[in-house]
């Protein structure tokens, strides 16, 4: 079990063995963090931009 932060809210999160960015996270000192949350709404608005980028 290790503690995370997220880097966009400041949430901290336990993470396990079985979450896929354990080994990264543990091996790397500073990397970067990023909850649930934050990453569906980072998904959403890549995909708001992309529509505004690419008008039909
Ligand atoms: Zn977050």
């Amino acid at each position: 079990m290790m503690e995370v932060k997220c880097v966009m809210c400041g949430r901290k999160e336990e993470i396990t063995k079985v979450h896929k960015d354990y080994r990264r996270l543990a091996r790397e000192k500073n990397a970067v963090y990023t909850c649930e949350t934050c990453r569906a709404r980072l998904r959403y608005q890549a995909q708001q931009a992309q529509k505004t980028a690419k008008p039909l």
